[in-house]
């Protein structure tokens, strides 16, 4: 599984009739975890704790499936771990956590986290004189969290120039649009608290690449400009789908018809 388009294939069937598996949230961020995973992340397949790795922080856990699908691509665990995705009890919840798996660096869940811990690993590795980077992926609904602003206010007075946090911005949050629930104007407000801002089209695995890659003397922010349900036509842009499973028959017609 080396592209983007085999990632939401895999995706798809992993997370089609699992209860919370969240199937839209997964094909938004598809391209941003794929790049990440196959292109920009240092990791060690053979040494998961390998100290100059790079971080990942899942804060987004919504989108599990593709992040340990992408994992198990990059040679962190065998795949057929993840056939106990959503299993009751089992290492590989719906919601991202570490039960069991190599190479997972922090819980998901209470969204809102995932800047504050990126905080203090990007701080640990300036303590340690390590160069490893620290990535931290959030949704957009999650930045109405209030902690987001404590940690994006923190992050440049510590001038964490080796801190990169990835928005997932799909316009929508669970059931509802991101926007009727709060107003925001992400680019500026991250811009106002002193971070490096790029704007890019989240589907595009060359844009994301060069702005990951582009030097930083700050803290970095990539808005990625989503869409939640990527590929499938009938979940596109639809809020309704962030709660439902896929019946045989819409399986079979998403798979034929993804684009
Ligand atoms: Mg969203």
């Amino acid at each position: 599984m080396t592209t983007p388009q085999q990632l939401r294939r895999e995706a798809i069937r992993m997370t089609a009739h699992a209860e919370t598996g969240h199937i839209p949230s997964n094909l938004s961020a598809i391209e941003i975890i794929h790049t990440l995973f196959m292109r920009v992340l240092k990791l060690d397949p053979e040494r998961p704790d390998w100290p100059d790795r790079d971080r990942f922080i899942p804060s987004k856990g919504h989108c599990a499936a593709a992040i340990y699908l992408a994992m198990a691509a990059a040679g962190l665990f065998d795949r057929k771990r993840l056939d106990a995705f959503n299993v009751d009890g089992g290492e590989v919840p719906a919601i991202l956590a570490r039960y069991g798996l190599p190479g997972l660096e922090a819980d998901s869940g209470p969204l809102g986290r995932g800047i504050s811990i990126g905080i203090g690993v990007a701080l640990a590795a300036k303590h340690d004189n390590r160069d490893y980077r620290t990535y931290v992926l959030v949704g957009d609904g999650e930045c109405q969290e209030g902690q987001i602003w404590e940690a994006a206010m923190l992050a440049p007075t510590l001038k964490l120039d080796n801190l990169v946090v990835i928005v997932d911005d799909n316009r929508l949050q669970g059931s509802f649009v991101t926007s009727e629930v709060i107003e925001s104007k992400l680019d500026e407000q991250f811009a106002a608290f002193g971070w490096q801002v790029h704007r890019v089209d989240g589907h595009s695995v060359e844009e994301l690449e060069e702005a990951l890659r582009a030097p930083q003397d700050r803290p970095k922010v990539v808005l990625a400009t989503t869409v939640k349900g990527k590929g499938v036509a009938m979940m596109e842009h639809e809020p309704d789908w962030h709660y439902r499973r896929l019946t045989f028959s819409e399986l079979v017609v998403s798979l034929r018809g993804l684009r």
